[in-house]
């Protein structure tokens, strides 16, 4: 059997992550034996072949994990548009023998691989009879097969939750508004701010809801009125009567008013000078959202599709249509590729013909839940309560360490509360608090300003309820008629709501439903695949790693470096995949002896062989005798004068800063779910005690008498870890150049 070929290239608009997506595919590719070339600057190098169309090897993708947009650049090329140019593309591959194409770009750039593919028999028809190939080559490379990645800020495409490259364009546009929210609101000030997104607005809405903006503009869903302007400055107005410094309204580019006329920033910020009577800025923040490094998922991202890419070109047979790679519910899928493409026109084409309701259905449930949730949370002060509405009283709190993310979905949990006309009591200090009944009542201003603080402003701590506690907090309970408590946090939160749970048939006070939100940046919680924090102290990691590693970058170095985690190894192989970590030492797999003496070998056969810089990262608890220190002195003895060996301790960096856009995201959803949670069992005779987490693709909530049978008591995590399953791919990608490479 012949070797396979395949090229990849990128395509349109650059997005951060591509270059993880090529690292993988290159070396997936290269380890599968597959021959595997790079097309320079998009459709253009297939045209121009030449030095656009370069064979790769192990090392010419090192290195480019943390770089911001495609290191094979991308261009728009006309010519690709024509038959013409089309075809002479088709030589170029043949000519390279290449008949399997990964095309990593928007809507557009997946549209025309589509139109090459189907043309693709005529084309090569064409060029026999042009006497440019034989009919033996044509018969050759009959087929062509064709796997899409999506690479685009705006999260457009439908069929996949995420596109790679707007995470970190969320990144970098709630960087900008939090620096904008702190300068207006020291000189209260009202702050518009345009981002990108023409036919999508999931980066504006996001964006707003991650930053606590106060009003924000999609093309999706414009205003249901036509003095929407009124609408704007009365709810801003509104806002600064109840207490906000600062005032942010957030434009997508391609807002519109629901006849369809664009809504421009220049327009809104004279709206709103003349009739707020103050000052208004305008930033528009352009290419910013496209660059820098990629966040921590968008690599991940990348690194995962660019490897299920080479699978799915493994796995075409002449038949198969071409296909693209989504992520489903925290899954890498596949899907037919011009489904999703023609499904996300029918969103454009909705926009156009005013087809609003179509193109929210066409956006998806998660996406109009948001929507709604933002409307409520943006609001100045609650709706009022219902006539003879029930006023339930619930109360929140946090409990385990502080994790980013934590005052979010206290914010949303209050907020929601409120508007649905309850009352909602803040519990500081976890369950301590509880039991020294510091209980207060909350309103709509008191969690102003919360969606962006990291760490937790009602305090926690890690204590556990046990014993005489339990009376405690059943009297201060039922002092302050709590019908329904919302607990965010970690182990200890879920430890605790169980002994609340059953101690129940000794004090009824605890006859109450209680919900647990995972919020723990260790990742180490039951029925939740991800919890909040994680997500930021993953970020926290690999901008620390990136420094280290630069640090080092003309000397033959070492580095072992130590991440939290407890006994869940999620950080440290989650880091290890986003910053190309030759080794990860987990608690789940353990570390013998033999294991280090087998990766000191693999050290020293890499820096003979010219390798300059090693990263190991190690789990806190991977093991107890083989420590950071034990690991970097053995490594450091036994290497010799070949390299030099630097241990390193992230300890609580990893824990603090602001959260990131999806810890902030994911603790709004969740909390609004918990607060229905709580209002609708609160109303029956048996309420249900629970905790909520992302699981198999959606949100689940899981009854509390589940825990025991989910939990690896001993180590303190859940007995399933999904992650676990990506480490086959994580030890392929860090291994060093296979020999076969380091001849080429
Ligand atoms: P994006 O892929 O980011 O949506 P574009 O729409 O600009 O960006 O497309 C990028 C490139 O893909 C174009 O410059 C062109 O070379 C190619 N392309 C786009 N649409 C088509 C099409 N209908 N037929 C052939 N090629 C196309």
């Amino acid at each position: 059997m012949t070797t396979k070929r395949l090229a990849v290239l990128t395509s349109g608009g650059d997005a951060s992550g591509m270059n993880a997506a090529i690292r993988a595919i290159v070396r997936i590719a290269l380890n599968q034996g597959i021959d595997v070339y790079a097309i320079y600057e998009g459709y253009q190098g297939m045209i121009d072949a030449g030095e656009s169309i370069r064979k790769m090897t192990w090392d010419s993708v090192g290195g480019i994990l943390h770089r911001g947009g495609t290191v094979i650049g991308t261009a728009r090329c006309d010519d690709f548009r024509t038959r013409e140019g089309r075809r002479t593309a088709a030589h170029n591959l043949l000519i390279h023998e290449i008949d399997n194409l990964i095309v990593i770009g928007g809507d557009g750039s997946l549209t025309g691989a589509n139109i090459f593919r189907q043309e693709w028999p005529s084309l090569l028809g064409e060029l026999v009879e042009m006497g440019k190939i034989t009919q033996e080559v044509a018969d050759k490379h009959a087929n062509l097969t064709i796997v899409g990645l999506v690479g685009s800020i705006d999260n457009d495409m439908h069929g996949t939750d995420m596109t790679i490259g707007a995470d970190t364009a969320l990144h970098r546009i709630t960087e900008a508004v939090d620096a904008i929210s702190s300068t207006a609101a020291s000189h209260q000030r009202t702050f518009v701010v345009k981002v990108m997104g023409r036919n999508c607005g999931y980066l504006a809405l996001m964006s707003a809801l991650a930053t606590g903006a106060d009003w924000v503009l999609i093309p999706e869903s414009p205003p249901n009125i036509d003095n929407w302007q009124q609408k704007m400055v009365d709810d801003l107005k509104a806002g600064r009567k109840a207490g906000r410094r600062d005032s942010i309204v957030i434009i997508a580019e391609g807002a519109q008013d629901r006849d369809g006329n664009p809504i421009g920033s220049t327009e809104v910020t004279k709206v709103l000078e003349e009739q707020l009577g103050e000052e208004v800025r305008v930033t528009v923040l352009g290419h910013v959202q496209r660059g820098g490094n990629p966040s921590a998922f968008d690599r991940n991202l990348g690194t995962l599709m660019g490897s299920a890419a080479v699978d799915a070109v493994l796995a075409a047979t002449p038949e198969t249509e071409p296909q693209l790679i989504c992520l489903r519910g925290n899954r890498i899928a596949r899907r037919p590729l011009m489904e999703c493409v023609e499904r996300t026109k029918a969103v454009a084409e909705a926009i156009s013909a005013h087809d609003y309701e179509r193109a929210m259905d066409l956006r998806g449930s998660s996406f109009k839940a948001a929507f709604r949730t933002l409307r409520t949370l943006l609001r100045s002060l609650p709706h009022e309560a219902l006539a003879g509405q029930k006023r339930l009283r619930l109360a929140v709190m946090n409990s385990g360490a502080p994790a980013p993310g934590m005052n979010t979905a206290i914010r949303a949990a209050v907020r929601i509360g409120l508007d649905k006309g309850h009352v909602i009591f803040g519990v500081t200090n976890g369950f301590q608090g509880l039991i020294d009944d510091t209980v207060t009542e909350m309103d709509w201003m008191s969690v102003n300003g919360w969606a962006s603080m990291g760490g937790s402003e009602l305090g926690a701590n890690r204590e556990i309820p046990s014993g005489r506690d339990f009376y405690a907090i059943a009297r201060n309970l039922e002092k302050h008629g709590i019908q329904g408590l919302l607990i965010v946090g970690g182990w200890s939160a879920y430890q605790g709501a169980y002994q609340l749970y059953r101690e129940r048939d000794n004090f009824p006070a605890f006859n109450i439903p209680i919900i647990c939100l995972p919020a723990s940046i260790n990742n180490n919680l039951p029925g939740s695949e991800l919890s909040i924090g994680a997500d930021t102290a993953l970020n926290n990691i690999v901008w620390a790693v990136d420094r280290i590693k630069q640090s080092a970058i003309a000397l033959r170095r070492c580095f072992v470096v130590e991440v939290m985690g407890r006994h869940c190894g999620y950080l440290a192989l989650m880091g290890g995949l986003a910053t190309g970590a030759e080794r990860v030492y987990l608690h789940e797999e353990g570390v013998t002896l033999r294991d280090l003496q087998a990766d000191l070998d693999k050290l020293v056969t890499g820096f003979e062989h010219g390798k300059r810089l090693g990263l190991i990262i190690r789990n806190e608890n991977a093991n107890p005798i083989y420590t950071s220190d034990f690991v970097a002195a053995l490594f450091e003895e036994e290497g010799g004068g070949l390299f030099d060996v630097r241990k390193t301790i992230l300890g609580h960096v990893q824990q603090g800063g602001d959260p990131t856009p999806f810890d902030r995201i994911q603790s709004t959803t969740l909390a609004s779910k918990c607060i229905e949670f709580l209002i609708e069992n609160a109303q029956t005779e048996s309420p249900m005690s629970a905790f909520i987490g992302l699981e198999s693709g959606g949100i689940q909530i899981h009854n509390i008498e589940e825990m025991p049978k989910l939990i690896d008591e001993a180590n303190q995590r859940p007995k399933k870890q999904w992650w676990l399953d990506l480490r086959a791919i994580a030890k392929i990608l860090a291994q060093p150049a296979p020999q076969s490479q380091l001849d080429t």
